[in-house]
């Protein structure tokens, strides 16, 4: 794995209950990020630590087989692999948008949980929303959600009921499921 600081820490010892080797690259002296997250890498004993080192060359026929590494001196390496995985982190470019929606402290869009945000017109969804979890299903539930919404918003503008996005109906005492 290459990466810097709490990406590659955190994907460091979930890789290291499943690899027999895993080896860290990062380009500093010692490891960034968290402090007990780095303790319970350094007690893992299918982790070997190369610091202050890149990635220069990739080789293989059919599959990844080994990756050339250089380090700060120029020194380089030869390591056999079966993966490389890469964690640099993300970004989350939301300068088209920062004048329009509230942005919170995490660099998120501020979102309800049906996708609105603090613009009337304007609905969210996936990584780029204050969803906790930033995974490839929740960003699929979160653009239903969002598109029912905006569907409901202008159904609304031209005065009608839009759906009913939970499927019930109450009427009188009775709760109808559709
Ligand atoms: C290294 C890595 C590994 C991951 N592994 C997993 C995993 O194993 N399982 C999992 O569930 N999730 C994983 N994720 C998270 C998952 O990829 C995201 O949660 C998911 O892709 C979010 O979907 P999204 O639609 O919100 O954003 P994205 O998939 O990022 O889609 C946003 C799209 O918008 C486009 N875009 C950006 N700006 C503009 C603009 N101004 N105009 C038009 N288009 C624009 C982008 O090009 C992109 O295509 C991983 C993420 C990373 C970075």
């Amino acid at each position: 794995m290459i990466g810097v600081g709490s990406y590659l820490l955190e994907s460091g010892i979930l890789l290291s209950r499943m690899a027999s080797k895993i080896y860290l690259i990062y380009k500093g002296g010692a490891l960034g990020g968290d402090k007990e997250m780095i303790a319970a890498i350094e007690k893992k004993k299918n982790i070997e630590l190369i610091p202050q080192s890149s990635v220069k060359a990739l080789s293989g026929t059919n599959n990844l087989q080994s990756i050339t590494l250089v380090d700060n001196s120029g020194q380089e390496k030869v390591v056999n692999v079966d993966g490389l995985f890469i964690e640099m982190g993300s970004k989350i470019n939301l300068d088209f948008i920062k004048q329009l929606v509230k942005i919170n402290s995490k660099s998120e869009i501020e979102t309800t949980p049906d996708g609105k945000t603090s613009h009337p017109a304007i609905f969210a969804a996936g990584d780029a929303s204050s969803i906790p979890y930033k995974q490839i299903v929740a960003a699929c539930s979160g653009g239903a959600t969002a598109g029912l919404s905006a569907f409901n918003y202008v159904e609304k503008l031209k005065g009608k009921p839009g759906v009913r996005a939970d499927w019930k109906k109450t009427i009188g005492d009775t709760v109808f499921h559709y």
